[in-house]
């Protein structure tokens, strides 16, 4: 049984649908990471889970009971939210117990299980000081342990990381994967930043203008994107895109032409050409890592380096090939290449669009 099922979720606000029909279903234990654009949705999304906000259609059930009316504390979850919402006249014991001492809890049962949380979270030597004598990454560990220690069956997280700085985000990062690994507990992320996404989840749910537009695992996003806006969503630097026209559509291929390119059609396997037709738009997706830089490839296209970015051990260079459009090339190496440069696509790792958006093959 899925331990979290949402089926034909809708939220509207006034007349505004700000969720547009998500059905989903979370298995138990799993880390799931919903990612999108600003306001796709997602944190509405996880109020709706969490049941601070109340569906306009659609349900929502836990390990196959309707939460319909149950309010989010009888809901057997914890919300961990970006700004910490710690109580700054209370230490971090304080802080941590707090959610045990309102139900009830008494002080020893209390104080063993504030403790057990700190020791996970290492910060055992931090339990009698106050909020404003943490670091962001302490505080932030406090506002998780005030989540772990109700035990809850679900774990909500949104955008937990985004007040820390980027050192201190890869190092909690690393923390949560860790926890989540420990407790085994099912988890759900809310996060802008596609990295964040692909490093922590199980599976990711990608987000847009309140619909899902897939789910799978990281490396299924990364692969096999469903249609462009993941592929460019997922993976950064982003996929590269060259607009091209089909020329003739042989047994399980396409032959495309695209402007610039040598030789001047480029044949792409495509065993589900859906409805295209000779004469159709198409658009290639190719990631920066994925280009040749000189020999090789099923066609070459030359471009002028523009700028280059050094990024350790290898360079992105930035080129706007006259008729494709901008280009990123991943380059390894530490001297970036000058003036025009030839560029091989290989057919394999091409993604095939049509114009709509959609992914063929
Ligand atoms: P961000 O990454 O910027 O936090 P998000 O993906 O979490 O964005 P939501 O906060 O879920 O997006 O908002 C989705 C849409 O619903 C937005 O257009 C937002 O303006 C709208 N919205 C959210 N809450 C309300 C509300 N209480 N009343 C009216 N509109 C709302």
């Amino acid at each position: 049984m899925s331990h979290v099922e949402l089926a034909g979720v809708v939220k509207r606000f006034g007349t505004f649908e700000a969720i547009r029909g998500i059905d989903l279903a979370m298995p138990d234990g799993a880390f799931t990471v919903f990612v999108g654009p600003s306001g796709c949705g997602k944190s509405t999304l996880l109020r709706l889970i969490c049941g601070l906000e109340v569906p306009s259609e659609g349900t929502i059930h836990f390990d196959g009971r309707d939460m319909r009316g149950v309010p989010p504390a009888g809901r057997k979850l914890a919300m961990v939210f970006q700004s910490y919402a710690l109580y700054p006249h209370m230490s971090v014991a304080d802080n941590m117990g707090f959610a045990l001492r309102m139900a009830g809890v008494p002080k020893a049962a209390r104080a063993t299980q504030v403790a057990k949380a700190a020791e996970t979270l290492q910060i055992t030597p931090l339990l009698a000081r106050r909020p404003r004598e943490l670091s962001g990454g302490q505080r932030q560990r406090v506002a998780i342990g005030r989540a772990i220690v109700r035990a809850p069956s679900l774990f909500l997280f949104d955008e937990p990381l985004s007040n820390l700085d980027a050192e201190l985000r890869v190092e909690m990062r690393f923390e949560l994967a860790e926890l989540h690994r420990r407790l085994n507990t099912s988890m759900i992320y809310v996060t802008h930043d596609q990295v964040e996404a692909m490093t922590l989840a199980d599976r990711i749910v990608v987000l847009h203008d309140g619909q899902i537009e897939q789910v799978g695992s990281p490396a299924e996003l990364y692969e096999r994107p469903v249609n462009r806006f993941v592929a460019n969503f997922i993976g950064s630097p982003r996929m590269n895109f060259l607009t091209g026209r089909v020329t003739a559509l042989p047994p399980d291929a396409v032959e495309i032409a695209i402007p610039g390119i040598d030789p001047a059609h480029l044949t792409l396997p495509l065993l589900e050409r859906g409805s295209l037709a000779v004469g159709d738009g198409i658009e290639i997706g190719i990631r920066p890592d994925e280009l040749l830089i000189g020999e090789g490839g099923a066609a070459r296209l030359p471009v002028r380096v523009e700028f280059s970015e050094y990024i350790g051990g290898a360079m992105y260079l930035h080129a706007p090939s006259h008729e494709a459009g901008r280009l990123t090339i991943r380059c390894p190496g530490t001297q970036a290449p000058q003036g025009t440069l030839m560029l091989g696509i290989p057919r394999e790792r091409c993604h095939v669009f049509t114009t709509e958006g959609q992914r063929l093959s």
